[in-house]
């Protein structure tokens, strides 16, 4: 049952397919043969064009789907249901109009145990103060940015202090300006409170600058196309982005990511 599975991967994918089904009954192959090991504390970020299997990778690490065939093992377990060791950031903030930006933080922690401790609700507090939004605590999210309601559903994952938190396209319905911002500020609070992080984006500069490594995935099936080390040293700052390093590996990586077409397309065959 261990075979393939890394010893010293937080998270294991051991030749995962996932197939769904239309609603003719149609089969989707969305994951064909993935194979991804991912070390403790790793940030990796996962890449592709849209509906290459991204968010189905998460949607298995976090227990809230079965594979079709093959394993995914976090910590050397099989998968079989949601885990507290995961905290998940969606693209939208998805908060509660009708409560408060500190108690749609503790939300989950009520929802799931009925009440929420003194030391939750006091560590809710420091997340808060840590993005900077310690004085909208009693605010509804109707009043906060886009980039303050994103900020407070990161500090929301965050509250059961995860081993392993799951992004999805975390940032991409914010403007550039604050999309950088809250990049950096992800870094610190990865650096602060490490963590194993799995992040899907659609912005290759964005990959770079976050992660120890990049998934480039193709579609039709979704299949990992290749892995590619970020050799930028940490921290990472605003001159990590003028580094000439960076750029010719953004280049490369397009360049990359674009020549992957989906299968049917005969354009792509040559050079696939
Ligand atoms: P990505 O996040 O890379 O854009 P997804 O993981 O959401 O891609 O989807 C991968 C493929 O699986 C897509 O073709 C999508 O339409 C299909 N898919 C995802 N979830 C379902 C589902 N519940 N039922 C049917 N098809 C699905
Ligand atoms: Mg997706």
């Amino acid at each position: 049952m261990s075979r393939g599975i890394h010893d010293n991967a937080v998270i294991s994918l051991n030749q995962v397919d996932q197939t769904f089904h239309t609603h003719d009954g149609k089969p989707v192959t969305a994951l064909q043969g993935v194979n991804l090991n991912i070390k403790r504390h790793e940030f990796v970020s996962l890449i592709g064009p849209s509906g290459c299997g991204k968010s189905t990778i998460l949607r298995l690490v976090s227990g809230l789907l079965i594979p079709t065939a093959g394993q995914v093992s976090i910590f050397g377990l099989q998968v079989s249901e949601p885990r507290d060791e995961i905290g998940i950031v969606f693209q939208k903030a998805t908060l509660l109009p009708w409560l408060t930006v500190i108690d749609n933080i503790t939300f989950p922690m009520k929802h799931k145990y009925g009440r929420v401790t003194a030391e939750e609700r006091s560590r809710a507090f420091e997340l808060l103060e840590m993005i900077g939004l310690k004085d909208f605590a009693d605010r509804h999210p109707k009043e906060l940015s886009g980039g303050m309601q994103q900020r407070v559903g990161i500090a929301r994952s965050l509250l059961h202090d995860p081993e392993i938190l799951l992004m999805d396209e975390p940032f991409s319905a914010l403007d550039a300006l604050t999309r950088d911002e809250m990049s950096f500020e992800l870094l610190r609070i990865w650096s602060e409170r490490p963590k194993t992080v799995v992040f899907v984006t659609h912005s290759i500069q964005e990959a770079l600058l976050l992660s120890d490594r990049i998934v480039v995935m193709s579609a039709r099936p979704g299949q990992v196309a290749d892995i590619i080390d970020v050799p930028l040293e940490r921290p990472r700052t605003m001159e990590t982005l003028s580094d000439p390093r960076f750029n010719t590996m953004a280049n490369d990586i397009r360049r990359q990511v674009f020549s992957r077409k989906p299968e049917e397309s005969t354009i792509a065959r040559g050079d696939a």
